[in-house]
């Protein structure tokens, strides 16, 4: 018998749903390098860089989100270094987007290059039509961080599967509650739980996700060698988060929505993106395969003074690089190098009440 409520109320009632008398309903944190274990090895817990009793809670609980297998990791690129270094190997050729997240290019060409693994990159917008003839893994970023341009998932999972390669997601604009990468044909489905899965900007942590046991064991085998694992204090702060997730990343949707439609035909603005504008030229993929557009809407100044102007004056928007946060935040993205004009901004919106941010953004836009 399928379960009739939805993947949010199956996490939060996880641990409820089996508990003995006496125990905690909040999830305990299990502080433990070394377990007990008299005798040969019997499965049960016996090393932290083998297991943990409140990781593992974590995983399954994001594991109901994504209706996958799930394997939790102390930072996102540590999650996307793990299908890298789990499934790359020389004389290989990766297919990257060239517009997404730059350490994701960032470590293929630092690592992987030198090995002898051949990197190509496609521009997010038009994925769908690059050469996959011979690709191994393809990784999509979609909407992209932070241009936002967006790229048919289905579509692309249809060429990569056509040409035998492992298609890999990041999905951490979106989230899994408003976009499902693996429904769409994705093989592995990885986010920065950074951003909004923790919602909190006070940790970092990612996750690989697949319902390919033979793509996920090889990640398992390269976390427990390499020792990428996450702190318990972490998972338990991400569970916190994902317990209210929902309600953050709805309110952070509409928070997106109506700054973009506030500044959407403003003359001072230009460069609008927000894939949930009907005026985007992401929209109609975008509707497509999201239920929400995400919090992030990237935005151009005259320049680069007037944008850190805007930024400085705005009363509800931290001076701060990410996105995904209960406080809105905004960055001028050419700091890091991104190829974006010198006036770009990236807004990213948090849960302060819509009324209140959308007043505030348009009143630091009055110098
Ligand atoms: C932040 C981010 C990452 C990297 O996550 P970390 O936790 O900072 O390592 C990867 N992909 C995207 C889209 C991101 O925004």
């Amino acid at each position: 018998m399928t379960d009739p409520y939805s993947p949010i109320s199956r996490l939060l009632h996880h641990r409820t749903q089996r508990l003995a008398r006496g125990e905690p309903v909040a999830l305990p944190i299990v502080a433990a390098s070394t377990f007990h274990q008299p005798g040969d090895p019997d499965g049960t817990h016996f090393y932290g860089r083998n297991g943990n009793p409140t990781v593992e809670e974590v995983e399954e609980e994001i594991g109901l989100i994504e209706d996958a297998d799930v394997a939790l990791f102390p930072s996102g690129m540590s999650a996307i270094a793990a299908v890298f270094y789990a499934h790359l190997r020389p004389g290989d050729r990766v297919l990257v987007h060239a517009d997404g997240y730059y350490n994701a290019r960032g470590l293929l060409a630092a690592q992987f290059g030198p090995m002898g693994v051949h990197v190509q990159t496609a521009a997010t917008s038009d994925f769908a039509a690059a050469d996959f003839a011979g690709v191994k893994l393809a990784l999509i970023e979609t909407p992209s961080n932070p241009g936002l341009d967006v790229c048919d998932i289905a579509a692309v999972a249809a060429k990569a599967r056509a040409a035998g390669t492992i298609l890999m997601a990041d999905n951490t604009t979106a989230t899994p509650l408003c976009q499902r990468p693996l429904d769409l044909g994705a093989d592995i489905s990885i986010m920065a739980d950074t951003k909004a899965m923790a919602g909190h900007s006070d940790l970092l942590a990612g996750h690989v996700a697949s319902r390919s046991e033979a793509l996920m064991a090889p990640v398992r085998t390269w976390r427990r060698l390499a020792g990428a694992v996450v702190s318990p204090f972490d998972a338990y702060l991400l569970h916190r988060g994902l317990e209210t997730l929902e309600l953050r990343v709805a309110r952070a949707n509409a928070n997106a929505m109506a700054i973009a439609t506030a500044l959407s035909g403003d003359l001072r603005v230009s460069g609008l993106r927000y894939p949930g504008l009907a005026s985007d030229p992401a929209h109609g993929a975008a509707r497509r395969q999201m239920k929400g557009y995400g919090p992030i809407v990237s935005f151009c100044l005259e320049s680069r003074e007037a944008a850190e102007g805007f930024i400085a004056r705005h009363p509800l928007a931290a001076a701060a690089t990410s996105f995904g946060g209960v406080h809105s935040s905004a960055e001028c993205r050419v700091r890091w190098g991104d190829a974006v004009p010198a006036g770009f901004i990236r807004f990213a919106c948090g849960i302060e009440p819509v009324s209140d941010l959308v007043a505030a953004t348009l009143s630091a836009l009055d110098a």
